[in-house]
């Protein structure tokens, strides 16, 4: 077994040189983005690819968002983009959008689960794209975790697939700390597959059309949109802001939008943002519910944010990790 000082590389030219040569190799690597810890594969090349659904303990019909340094890498995975699909990329990349669009005959089928459609993103993470460039493919990356599990924001969240990688580079913590938005066209009609950091709002504001929330469509369920993911292995209870509910079994935690309580029940409090800012709350969300699920807790109540802004996207993740059969 690595120790995590073997497999966990600060950011410096020799680390991401050898990074690129790894993933061009075929080997995984696990990334930084500004979204969150990714675990990348050469998507060009199915056997790399297969290792990602293996390592993660990942379905295979669920489909890899393919990260790009730049507009050169895209014309490796899709056709011409539409004219609002356009605006949109140079609206948002490289940022945390991800693009479902046609897919080219030369990207694997692994990746798109048989689709025939492709997810790219453009990210913003300086490590991140010199770390593609340095493998000069696209780079298949859903998050460095288990699947179903919580997603990791700082290097060592990662560390359960150390065994499956060549390194881990260290990028810092990650500044958005929720996955990507994710938006396709279907027939001129945008629908919004994943909320984020980038809202529906913004979309429609860039494009001058109403965007489509996914709950109005009928296309297959992936499992980030399962009802069940993101979860702690703690059970998670949402609450309403500073309600106290009546019955909280011993040893239970909690996770506080704004205020921790003056009498409180709980054994451990953490506060998301004292400010009550839903996007330094987005960025603290995953790697709050971490350190408190570490703790191994009788339950974590997680007290609910405002359905607003990149709120949307808290509620959708925390939705999914209280979920239960
Ligand atoms: P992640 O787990 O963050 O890597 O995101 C992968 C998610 O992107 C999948 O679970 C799907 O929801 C979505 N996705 C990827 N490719 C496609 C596609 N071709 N069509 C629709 N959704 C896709
Ligand atoms: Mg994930």
């Amino acid at each position: 077994m690595k120790s995590k000082t073997d497999i966990i590389h600060p950011a410096t030219e020799q680390s991401i040189r050898n990074a690129g040569l790894a993933l061009a190799n075929g080997s995984l690597v696990v990334i930084p983005t500004e979204t969150v810890y990714g675990l990348a594969a050469n998507a060009l090349n199915p056997t790399a690819a297969t290792a990602i659904f293996e390592a993660k303990q990942r379905p295979f019909f669920d489909p890899l968002i393919c990260h790009i340094s730049d507009y050169e890498m895209l014309n490796l995975l899709t056709g011409t983009l539409s004219a609002q699909m356009r605006r949109l990329t140079e609206a948002f990349w490289p940022g945390p959008l991800t693009i479902v669009v046609p897919k080219l005959t030369e990207v694997p089928e692994i990746i798109t689960a048989g689709l025939t459609t492709v997810a790219i993103r453009m990210p913003s993470h300086p490590v991140c794209t010199a770390v593609i460039k340095a493998a000069g493919v696209p780079l298949a990356a859903p998050s460095a975790n288990l699947f179903g599990k919580l997603s990791p924001t700082r290097p060592e969240h990662t560390l359960e697939l150390s065994s499956s990688v060549h390194s881990i580079i260290d990028g810092g913590p990650c500044t958005i700390g929720i996955e990507s938005t994710i938006i396709r066209e279907i027939d001129g009609r945008f629908v919004l597959l994943r909320p984020g950091k980038i809202t529906a709002h913004q979309i429609e504001s860039a494009l001058n059309i109403p965007v489509i929330p996914t709950e109005e469509t009928e296309l297959p369920d992936a499992p980030g949109q399962l009802p069940s993911h993101y979860s702690p292995n703690s059970q998670v209870i949402l609450i309403d802001e500073g309600a106290t509910p009546s019955l909280v079994a011993e040893h239970s935690v909690l996770l506080a939008f704004r205020r921790s309580r003056k009498e409180s029940p709980f054994a451990k409090t953490i506060v998301l943002s004292s400010q009550g800012s839903l996007t330094e709350a987005a960025s603290k969300l995953f790697e709050s519910l971490h350190t408190l699920d570490a703790l191994s807790p009788s339950a974590i109540f997680v007290e609910t944010v405002p359905e607003e802004g990149i709120g949307v996207a808290i509620m959708n993740r925390l939705k999914k990790a209280a979920f239960r059969e």
